[in-house]
């Protein structure tokens, strides 16, 4: 197990040897066994270590076939819940994307090496800011940590590539549709009531309506925000 939390052992970096066998069985059983066949997408979650981005009691079940709670009563996502959104976006490297949910910042880790540059929002600070630390910790210098309500997107860095949500919404935010590309953009997002969702993939015709492809049912921890959920748990 790689030393992350330990300040005074070396760095582990990316694709650290320890662990190297536990991404490769999880490629194997959670993701090839599942359809997600993008070399791309393999290849970043098989270089990426999971265990970094999960609390250290946690650290050895990081590569779980489930989401890991990461404290302020959130989640790290499934593995394979990761990689089906990275595969629905692509993996042009010229591309912006953003993700909204930094959560861990485990997500965002995957997207940054499929992409040129990633935005991640996030609301909680202390999540950001252990996420942020972990980038660092692995160079990934091409992700943008933000704080604020992700639902209104971030327009002056509009349009994006590609959208992805990690938190369920009531119904497709309409500011991330405004700030997605038309044709070649993609909006994943989980859309639904509070536990039960279905997860989205939305493109922008020529006109700018939204075509939208319903993929298969799942639950996200909430959105919370403006054109989310309330805090409380009531649709905004
Ligand atoms: N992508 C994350 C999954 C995080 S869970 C990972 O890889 O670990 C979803 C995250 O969305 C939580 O951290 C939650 O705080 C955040 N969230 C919920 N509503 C939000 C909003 N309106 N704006 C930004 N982040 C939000």
């Amino acid at each position: 197990m790689t030393n992350w939390h330990d300040r005074t052992n070396p760095t582990p970096g990316i694709d650290p040897e320890s662990t190297r066998w536990q991404r490769q069985e999880m490629i194997r059983h959670q993701l090839q066994a599942r359809a997600i066949t993008d070399p791309e997408v393999l290849h970043a979650m098989t270089i990426i270590p999971r265990e970094l981005f999960v609390p250290r009691e946690y650290a050895e079940q990081a590569y779980a076939d489930g989401p890991i709670p990461i404290g302020e009563g959130q989640t790290i996502s499934q593995p394979y819940m990761v990689a089906v959104m990275a595969q629905l976006l692509g993996t042009d490297h010229s591309r912006t994307l953003l993700e909204i949910g930094t959560g861990s910042g485990y997500g965002a880790a995957i997207l940054s090496r499929l992409a040129k540059r990633v935005i991640s929002l996030e609301r909680i600070p202390s999540l950001l800011d252990q996420a942020r630390q972990r980038w660092r910790h692995l160079g990934l210098d091409n992700i943008d940590g933000l704080l604020g309500d992700g639902t209104l997107g971030c327009p002056e860095q509009a349009p994006f590539d590609g959208i992805c949500v990690t938190a369920a919404a009531p119904r497709i935010p309409i500011p991330l549709l405004q700030q997605l590309k038309p044709i070649s953009g993609r909006l994943v997002v989980p859309v639904g009531p509070r536990f039960a969702q279905i997860l989205q993939c939305i493109q922008l015709d020529n006109e700018g309506n939204s075509v939208v492809t319903s993929l298969f049912d799942c639950v996200f921890v909430p959105l919370i925000g403006h054109h989310g959920w309330m805090p409380g748990g009531r649709s905004a």
